[in-house]
This record gives C-alpha cells, structure tokens and sequence, in this order.
C-alpha cells in the first residue's frame, strides 16, 4: 500500500485529503508543519508528500527546496498545495521542483488523481525494468514495445494498459479495476472505454499474433495470460 504524507497546518483539510486517500487504497499520513514533516520523512520516506505552500515556521516551499537537495529524498514525488493563483507562484512552485501543483480550493477527487499520475509518472526502478512474454517485450524506462524485434507503435493508453497487464499477468481484472489502475481513481471515464482501447492494443498486437494474449473473460473482465 502506498503511503502519502499530507503536511497541512489546516486540520480540517488534512481531515478531507485523508478521508479521500483512504478511500482511494493509499496509507494516509499527516504532519501539522513542516518541522514534524521532516521527522518522519527522515524515519521512513513516503511514497509522495502533499505539501501546503503556507505553513507555520518553515514554508512548504522551502521544505520542498530541501527535499530536492537531499540525496534521500530527492527524487521523492511532491505535490503542491496552494491558495495562490498567480502565474509567477505557479512557476516558483514547479521550479523548486514539485511535481504537480495545485490551488486550493481543489476537489480531493481530482487530488487523488493527480497522486497516482505523479506516481505512475515517477515509478521506482523496480517497476522499470522490461518485461517479456514470448517475444512480446516491454521497455518502461525506454517507453517501447517490440514484438519479434519489431518496434510497435502504442499510444499513451495503450502502452500503460499493456504495461498493467504484462505486470499482473493470470489475473481477471474487471472494466472498473481497468479503469482505477491504467486511468487512475477519480477519473470519470466510461466503462466502455476500456474495450475501445483494448480493442486497440489486441490490433496493435495483432501482426506476431501477441493479441492472443489479451483474453476476454466473459461476464468479469480481461486477463493477459500466456497460457490458452
Ligand atoms: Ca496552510
């Protein structure tokens, strides 16, 4: 289970942006500022830091500064949160090096979205290492696919849905667990989109044959599985 560190000062908003986490399947763990934020962090590094620009003492910002400066935790993921609006803030904000960045009020729905796109977009070296099935291989660092030595070309979508599948191989997964993993939680997105794309990936797999492994299964879902 992924942990997120929430630093806020407002109660009640680290209340709302826990309760939305919970839900969403993360660990949810808070700090009133930034002094305590550092103490945890240093004890056990987060899998991303929500981080309120305005804080008593130390500022969100600058805790984002030293944060990045440190070899432990500069490739943390951070989200900035903000009642600022200008466009010079915006800036100072992505310059200090957070990863997304958003200005309060905000919907903890659309949070929770833009966690998991920083955490898709930032994944370990463990979740980037290829992977291949017969031929079918997958770079996720390189963003590539090659069927017998042949380059495929994938969009966006379908490359991250072959990525899911090839990464939880046997499984039956349903439309909606589709949509939670490959689109992310808190993205409306009809059900029905996910047999468009997987329409998609099997055409694109289709030239070496590799589509047999995107299985229909009737009335659940979809598996990939190398076995028939
Ligand atoms: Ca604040």
């Amino acid at each position: 289970m992924k942990r997120i560190l929430v630093v806020e000062d407002e109660q009640a908003i680290r209340e709302m942006v826990g309760f939305a986490l919970e839900r969403a399947g993360f660990r949810f763990e808070e700090a009133a500022d930034a002094e305590q934020a550092l103490v945890m962090i240093a004890s056990r590094p987060p899998d991303l830091v929500v981080l309120d620009w305005m804080l008593p003492g130390m500022s969100g910002v600058e805790l984002a500064r030293r944060l990045r400066s440190e070899d432990m935790t500069s490739r943390l993921p951070i989200i900035l949160l903000t009642a600022r609006v200008e466009e010079n803030d915006r800036i100072h904000g992505l310059e200090v090096g957070a990863d997304d960045y958003m200005t309060k009020p905000f919907s903890p729905r659309e949070l929770v979205a833009r966690i998991n796109a920083v955490l898709r977009r930032t994944s370990s070296p463990e979740e980037e290492r290829p992977i291949e099935y017969e031929g079918l291989s997958l770079d996720p660092a390189g963003h590539r696919v090659q069927a017998d030595g042949t380059a495929l070309e994938l969009a966006p979508t379908e490359f991250r849905l072959l990525h899911f599948f090839m990464t939880h191989p046997d499984r039956v997964y349903s439309r909606e667990q589709l949509l939670d993993r490959v689109w992310g939680r808190g993205v409306f997105v009809e059900e029905r989109t996910v047999d468009v794309h997987i329409r998609r990936l099997r055409k694109a797999l289709a030239g070496r044959g590799h589509d047999r492994f995107i299985q229909t299964v009737r009335g659940s879902g979809y598996r990939f599985s190398t076995r028939v």
